[in-house]
């Protein structure tokens, strides 16, 4: 799992970026970045971004991320 150096703006988890977070009881969900592009996917994480649940599947490939290495790709 990666963070970005913004935590407020996005997620990264298992190379898909999430973002647009909203609060969630205690925790934050956030969609995933392509939600716009039709893809349902989102996490709920803690307010300190910890993963907590993944939900929904990816309708498109892993967005190409300059900064991400093979090793989070698992
Ligand atoms: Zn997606």
């Amino acid at each position: 799992m990666i963070k970005t150096s913004d935590l407020k703006k996005a997620f990264i988890f298992q190379g898909f970026t999430y973002n647009r977070p909203r609060r969630k009881g205690d925790g934050l969900r956030l969609f995933c970045s392509s939600y716009r592009r039709g893809c349902k996917a989102l996490v709920f994480t803690t307010k300190e971004f910890n993963l907590v649940e993944v939900t929904g599947f990816h309708t498109h490939p892993r967005p190409r991320l300059h900064y991400c290495c093979r090793d989070s790709l698992k």
